[in-house]
């Protein structure tokens, strides 16, 4: 299995991820390792799909539903400026949505998230954080 998302959908289901945030029927919504911009998460297909478009009509528009409730979850817990999401799979071709909530006071904000790649590793997530993050983004899923 070369595929880096399916690897971590595999550790999930062993508990071996600690990030994620949140089962649904066809996605899991994990934290994302960085919090560069507070609340990043991404939300990963269970089943390995390239495109939007391969995934059968049925699950693509379950999967659309479970995208809006991750974003409402994280919209009412970080009350962002604006949500970015992105789904490029350049880089790993198995369908993803990135969530980067942006923020009134992001000095580049105009921009894509994706122009401060080089400083998300300084903004690495701390256990304790990521768990009380988790618990916080759940527990708001779940009222939904
Ligand atoms: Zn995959």
């Amino acid at each position: 299995m070369n595929c880096p998302l399916c690897t971590r959908v595999s550790h999930t289901l062993e508990n071996q991820y600690p990030y994620l945030i949140f089962e649904f029927e066809n996605s899991y919504l994990y934290l994302g390792e960085h919090q560069f911009y507070r609340g990043y998460s991404v939300l990963v297909t269970k089943e390995h799909f390239r495109e939007m478009t391969d995934l059968p009509e049925v699950k693509r528009e379950a999967l659309f539903k479970e995208m809006m409730k991750a974003h409402l979850a994280l919209e009412k817990v970080f009350r962002p400026k604006k949500m970015n999401m992105c789904s490029l799979g350049n880089v790993v071709d198995h369908v993803h949505w990135h969530f980067f909530p942006r923020y009134a006071n992001d000095p580049d904000f105009k921009n894509p998230p994706w122009l401060q790649m080089h400083l998300f590793d300084s903004a690495k997530v701390s256990p304790q954080e990521r768990d009380e993050l988790i618990k916080i983004i759940k527990a708001q899923l779940l009222s939904l």
